[in-house]
């Protein structure tokens, strides 16, 4: 019997198995995707290998390209941006770490809380969980973003719309400032040339420009996994899971099982209480399954996959939020074109923000062609354009939304250094009718029910969508003030790669799945310690720091719960996943 199964290896899993691995419990890690071992001969930067939600490396599908990715049902129109594999999606991700708005926690008496999502804050206080924060800031770590053309322009825009610099962490008024991300910072030659062969590491080291994060991040070549520029979890939490043994003393190595997809949580009644007792998962790639025991189960699959697990293991849901609640920033997409260079495509993806509390934030994003086209014919609103045909949201600068298409795309691919996107992250309610069940429609497939995902403007609260109005005014508002000659807005369709909040922690047991130790309500030693757990969007701040220090808190709970232990946060000094004794831990055992 293990003493901890967490299941998935993306933006949380990693960081329960790293803490519990580094105070000696026996961790099994189970990912239904692929390890991706040799990433520089595995990823590449042509982006339709890497990305095609079909075939590409990062899919969400089994290890093998040659199988068809996994399917889910979207009765609208949107798409689920997740990745299946060690990392998860934060092998897509942008490392931009930002802390949640004070105002979604419980203990914000500041006087605009009433503009928050009251009724679904978090169940415990900012002040409390900041420790968290800091603890995964120092492991990942969170840097300042290293930054360059793109950003200026953003900034120009910022500074003409009258915004203040912020300079803290803490979000309580409208300001700019430059991401906090978890991209290492270029050093030696990264950053001063193109010349490949002088980006290698170690002349190189930390973010060499490539501006293809989104395609995983094996830069600097020939660096140790732990030294890959993006914090992926594949090159942050899990090397250090997998050699706790060697730089924590009295830790033990977590055991990583990739294509191992789990089908079925265990569960039994003791002394009137049901309580987890382990998982069954298939092996993708020889079909065989497996049944193991374990005295506490931490689910980690996604917004999606979770509640999708929960309901094929029968597990109860007496309240109905199971699946409910989802959030997911409800984005919309703003990009200007210029008469200048812009420098969009190079850098980290997106090394610059500014936020609004109580409405959410707007940050730049560069691009490259591929992508940049992609984002241009993404829409909720037809074809916009002098052809009239723009159906969706009007704004004060932008005219018709919609989809790009033919001289105007034309004009917006023409040089893809000639333009600014801003993302439109809305700080989106949680509503009931935004959820994850089963599909009623679709034949099961090899791991059972197929998730049915809903989630659109018809569900949305006027809170939501007055939220993203304003953002997407404020974003063209930027753009204008910059020097953008022309302001596209898409509308965008839902566009799910940040999600939250569907199996949720709450203060009100009625609305919620979790309680404040994220700990099942009607499942003992069963946690969530994912994006699911969230107790709401975040304020529309990038979910993935605030989940890691969740679960970081989770995996303390678990500890003191579950095993007599005692806390350590805010104890002891973390160990930074860049440390060279974990870069030697991580060549010792080849990683
Ligand atoms: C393009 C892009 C950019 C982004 N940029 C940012 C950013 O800059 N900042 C930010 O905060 N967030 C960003 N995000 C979002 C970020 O990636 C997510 O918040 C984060 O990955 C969520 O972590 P998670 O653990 O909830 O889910 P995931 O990372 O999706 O991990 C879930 C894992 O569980 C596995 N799994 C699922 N079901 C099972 C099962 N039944 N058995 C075994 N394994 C299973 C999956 O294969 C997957 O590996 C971005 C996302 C995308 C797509």
């Amino acid at each position: 019997m293990r003493d901890v199964i967490v299941i998935g290896a993306g933006g949380g899993g990693p960081v329960v198995a790293k803490e519990l691995a580094a105070r000696g419990l026996d961790v099994l890690l189970l990912e239904a995707g692929p390890r991706h071992g040799k990433v520089e001969q595995d990823w590449s930067h042509f982006e339709d290998d890497q990305n095609n939600l079909f075939k590409g490396a990062l899919r969400w599908g089994p290890s093998s390209r040659a199988k068809t990715a996994w399917f889910r049902e979207t009765p609208q129109r949107s798409f689920i941006n997740q990745v299946a594999g060690v990392g998860g999606t934060t092998t897509h991700y942008f490392g931009n770490s930002p802390r949640a708005m004070p105002g979604v926690f419980n203990d914000y008496a500041g006087p605009d809380a009433a503009r928050y999502d009251v009724a679904a804050r978090f169940p415990f206080g900012y002040a409390e969980f900041k420790r968290y924060y800091r603890w995964v800031e120092q492991t990942l770590p969170v840097q300042t973003a290293a930054m360059g053309t793109k950003e200026e322009v953003f900034f120009r825009g910022c500074e003409g719309i009258g915004l203040p610099v912020q300079t803290g962490k803490d979000i309580v008024a409208d300001a700019f400032r430059p991401q906090e991300n978890a991209i290492l910072q270029p050093q030696g030659n990264a950053g001063l040339t193109r010349d490949a062969a002088l980006l290698q590491y170690p002349q190189a080291r930390g973010c060499t420009y490539c501006g293809y994060c989104y395609q995983g991040c094996s830069e600097p070549l020939k660096s140790p996994a732990n030294l890959k520029a993006k914090r992926a979890t594949s090159t942050s939490y899990v090397p250090m899971a997998l050699t706790a043994d060697l730089w924590s003393p009295g830790g033990r190595a977590a055991t990583l099982v990739a294509h191992a997809f789990v089908t079925k949580v265990h569960a039994s009644q003791d002394g009137g209480q049901l309580v987890a007792r382990g998982v069954s998962w298939r092996d993708t790639e020889t079909g065989l399954s497996y049944t193991e025991d374990a005295r506490v189960v931490v689910l980690c699959g996604g917004c999606v996959e979770d509640p999708r697990l929960w309901l094929n293991s029968g597990l109860p849901d007496p309240n109905g939020w199971v699946g409910r609640g989802l959030t997911d920033h409800a984005f919309d997409w703003v990009t200007g074109i210029f008469p200048f260079d812009t420098g969009s495509s190079k850098g980290p993806a997106s090394a610059c923000r500014a936020d609004f509390p109580g409405l959410g934030g707007l940050e730049n994003v560069g691009l490259p062609p591929g992508l940049q086209a992609l984002t241009a014919g993404y829409s909720d609103s037809g074809i916009r354009g002098s052809y009239k045909l723009g159906l969706g949201e009007t704004g004060a600068w932008t005219g018709p939304a919609g989809r790009v298409m033919g001289r105007e795309l034309k004009e917006l691919m023409d040089n893809v250094n000639r333009v600014l996107n801003v993302l439109v992250l809305t700080d989106d309610d949680v509503e009931a009718s935004n959820r994850v069940s089963l599909s009623q429609i679709f034949p099961a497939d090899e791991h059972g029910a197929v998730p049915r995902v809903e989630i659109g403007k018809r569900q949305r609260s006027a809170r939501t969508l007055s939220n993203r109005r304003a953002l997407a005014n404020k974003a063209a508002q930027i753009l204008k003030a910059a020097g953008a000659t022309k302001v596209i807005r898409l509308d965008f369709a839902p566009f799910m790669l940040h999600v939250q909040s569907s199996m949720r922690m709450g203060e009100d047991a009625a609305t919620s799945v979790l309680d404040a130790d994220a700990q099942s309500r009607w499942v003992k030693r069963l946690f969530i310690a994912d994006n699911a757990a969230l107790a709401n969007s975040c304020g529309g701040m990038n979910p993935t720091l605030t989940t890691q220090a969740l679960a970081t808190r989770t995996a303390e709970r678990i500890f003191q719960l579950c095993f007599g232990g005692s806390a350590w946060v805010g104890r002891e000094t973390p160990l930074s996943s860049v440390d060279d004794r974990v870069t030697q831990a991580v060549l010792a055992r080849g990683l």
